[in-house]
């Protein structure tokens, strides 16, 4: 397991609602290209550590680093976009009258920065990039079928492709495999497991489906009230007693 660096620091951030705090002294550190998962019970605060990160809720104290150089509880959300950060909700949101080919088109279109550019030249490089998401994807055979149609694993893969057309470094991904099938599960799994790694994409999950997470994660960070209760593999974390009494305590 070579490491890179990290790519993501989270430290010592907290943050409350009405006096409850949601997260509380969250330290956590993401490696270049790596494949992370986040697990944790309902309310750990797995969806606000993301909101964080991509610049929608701001922390009380602690701080946020993209690298060495970017302080991002200092920028706004496009701005924290426009960096590489891509975030894929639990819940897919691709253009469904729009056929597979023009909605990654249109993910392009959205980036601010090739707005400008867009030349003749541009174009082909376009082409060129959504062929390479479409094979990444797995979704060649469905280039102009409408969205509408695609299954809902499809329709999730095409949600991540269009995150893909911008060339992220740091993808959030919420949820990925709620209500899919077990031989979509393991194209996700083949999938994200693909886009992790050094010159990629570094990849965090959010998921619930402890088997899916088995079958993807070198290293689990498990979120308990806000901070962080264990960190490392699955097996490690699935043995650890805190654990074992968060998930199955009550
Ligand atoms: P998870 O995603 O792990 O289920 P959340 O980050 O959604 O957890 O929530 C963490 C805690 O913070 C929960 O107790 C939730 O009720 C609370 N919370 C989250 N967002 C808000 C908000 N905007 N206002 C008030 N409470 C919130």
């Amino acid at each position: 397991d070579v490491r890179h660096g990290p790519i993501l620091y989270v430290e010592d951030v907290t943050v409350s609602f009405d006096g409850f705090k949601a997260i509380n002294d969250l330290n956590l550190t993401i490696d270049d290209g790596e494949l992370r998962c986040i697990i944790g019970p309902n309310g750990a605060g797995k969806t606000t550590m993301m909101d964080i990160i991509t610049g929608k809720t701001r922390p009380d104290s602690g701080s946020v680093w993209f690298g060495s150089r970017h302080d991002l509880l200092a920028m706004s959300e496009p701005e924290i976009a426009s960096l590489g950060i891509g975030r894929k909700f639990q819940k897919p949101t691709v253009f469904e009258a729009l056929t597979v080919f023009e909605n990654l088109e249109l993910a392009m279109a959205a980036d601010k920065r090739i707005l400008p550019t867009l030349t003749a030249r541009m174009t082909g490089e376009v082409r060129d990039r959504i062929e390479e998401v479409l094979a990444t994807t797995g979704l060649v055979a469905t280039r102009h079928h409408p969205a509408g149609i695609l299954s809902h694993g499809q329709k999730q893969w095409l949600e991540i492709g269009m995150l893909l057309m911008q060339r992220p470094r740091l993808l959030l991904v919420d949820e990925p495999v709620a209500g899919m099938t077990e031989q979509e599960m393991e194209r996700t799994a083949e999938l994200l497991t693909s886009l992790a790694g050094k010159g990629k994409q570094s990849v965090v999950v959010v998921e619930h489906d402890m088997g899916f997470v088995r079958s993807i994660a070198r290293t689990v960070t498990v979120l308990h009230q806000g901070s962080v209760l264990a960190e490392g593999s699955m097996d490690q974390v699935s043995r650890d007693p805190k654990v074992v009494e968060v998930y199955l305590g009550a």
